[in-house]
């Protein structure tokens, strides 16, 4: 299979500006030094606590934000410094659908305005001549087509989200990049607009990064999976060796946390001590050894780099 996204070694440090002067005093390192490739029609779950970077780097692929260092190739094009015309094309290919359904839609907006919107920004096309077209993409959400004439705000979390989701897949995308879609919607609702992304990812050949902190809802949708700890990336592997081998402590401990229904399967689970350094003053060395059950003296000399430890398994810990 054909890779589709490709980013190597990128780096988003945020400047944070102190004193009466206003001088740059640090830098947040949302994201320090991530590297991944995503096949054509795969879907990468990437997976942590929230402040590790995850929706930072998402947000970085789409280049909403600029990346401090490192390289973006979409498509086979290097997008990492694209401005203006050419931006603006590339972001047709990757569209977002983000993690709360009601802050991200204008509650006074007509539906059909919402899903259109795309689609006229980048076609001179009006409304009316794309009303089929937007009706169809509603009814393949799962939304009736009178939906078309409501505001969002009738409409409940779930169908809201239903929405996001049309007008995502309005301009017919390459990459979705889904920044924790379910994490704001009721448990019970949670599992149909998964599938339902399952459903349209065969349908329309999309692929997708999906972030979530949830390692279930990521192992339900993911056929590979990155878990991220303060701006890096940890582990990654295909969705059942992390699952049943995972590798390095931080994955081991996340993996341990999930709920086993069947006693006999279940696990220790391991009780991570202390809290998530902040990422303005990050730890030297590897970033978890102020919390690994693991960690020994030369954990906190260097940073261990990510490799391949086994066929399509990557672990960065002095461990392996
Ligand atoms: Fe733990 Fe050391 Fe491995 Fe980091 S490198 S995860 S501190 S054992
Ligand atoms: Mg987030």
């Amino acid at each position: 299979k054909r890779v589709l996204l490709n980013i190597k070694n990128l780096k988003t440090h945020f400047p944070v500006k102190g004193g009466i002067l206003k001088k740059t005093v640090g830098h947040v390192k949302a994201v320090d030094g991530v590297s991944f490739e995503i096949l054509e029609g795969e879907t990468l779950g990437l997976v942590g606590e929230s402040g590790c970077g995850k929706s930072t780097t998402g947000r970085t692929i789409m280049r909403l934000i600029k990346p401090t260092e490192g390289a973006i190739e979409f498509d086979g094009k290097d997008i990492t410094s694209l401005r203006g015309k050419t931006l603006r094309e590339i972001r047709q290919d990757i569209q977002m659908v983000f993690q709360d359904p009601y802050a991200s839609l204008n509650p006074m907006q007509m539906v059909g305005d919402i899903v259109s919107e795309p689609i006229r920004n980048f076609t001179k096309k009006s409304m009316k001549s794309l009303e089929g077209e937007v009706k169809e993409l509603l009814q393949r959400v799962g939304l009736p087509e009178e939906s078309y004439y409501k505001y969002a705000h009738e409409f409940s979390g779930g169908q809201r989200q239903r929405i996001g989701i049309a007008r995502a897949l309005a301009l017919k995308p390459k990459l979705i990049i889904a920044d924790e879609p379910v994490s704001a919607l009721d448990v019970s609702v949670q599992s149909q607009v998964l599938n339902l992304l399952k459903e349209l990812q065969d349908e329309f050949n999309l692929t997708f990064l999906f972030i979530a902190h949830d390692l279930s809802v990521v192992k339900h949708m993911s056929d590979r999976i990155g878990v991220m700890y303060l701006g890096q990336l940890v582990e990654l592997a295909d969705k059942d060796s992390l699952y049943k081998e995972p590798l390095h402590p931080y994955t081991k401990a996340l993996v341990s946390a999930i709920p086993e229904p069947d006693p006999r399967k279940r696990k220790q689970r391991i009780v991570l001590e202390g809290d998530v350094p902040s990422p303005l003053n990050p730890p030297t060395g590897c970033p978890f050894h102020t919390r690994c059950p693991e960690a020994r003296e030369e954990c906190k000399a260097a940073r261990p780099a990510l490799k391949e430890v086994k066929p399509g398994h990557s672990v960065a810990c002095v461990l392996y």
